[in-house]
Order: C-alpha cells, then sequence, then structure tokens
C-alpha cells in the first residue's frame, strides 16, 4: 500500500499514512490532536499550494503533477 502525508489544519502537523488508494482521500483522524480536520497533501504541488489540498478536493492525480492525465481523467 502507499504511504500517503497528511496535515492537520488545526495543529499543522504533519504525519504519515499507509492506506490503500481507495482510501486515500477518506477522512483520518490527526495522530496528534485527533482532529479530523486534516487534508491529504501531495508533495509535488507544494510549490504553489504549500504543500496541502484543501479538503473535499480529492479529484487530484495521484501519479502525476498536472490535472491532465489518463488516471485522473480530467
Ligand atoms: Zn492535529
Amino acid at each position: 500500500m502507499p504511504i500517503y502525508e497528511y496535515i492537520c489544519l488545526d495543529c499543522d502537523k504533519k504525519f504519515d499514512a499507509l492506506r490503500s488508494m481507495s482510501e486515500a482521500d477518506a477522512p483520518i483522524c490527526c495522530e496528534y490532536c485527533q482532529s479530523e480536520h486534516t487534508s491529504r497533501t501531495i508533495s509535488l504541488f507544494a510549490a504553489h499550494s504549500e504543500g496541502r489540498v484543501v479538503a473535499g478536493a480529492g479529484n487530484a492525480c495521484n501519479t502525476c503533477s498536472t490535472h491532465h492525465c489518463s488516471s485522473c481523467g480530467i
């Protein structure tokens, strides 16, 4: 299973989770403060999104840095 990185929007700490791809965008609790106000980070986007993705905007492609590849279908 791939490791995904998440950021807590309440305490601003990052943590990793080993999850299946189908679970990647499912809600996850912060392992520091147990907040559910978390977001999956996509490191390739760090340059222009501060390394975080707004919760609920889970349509970003996992495998490339663009929104225009066959795997994301956008
Ligand atoms: Zn937290």
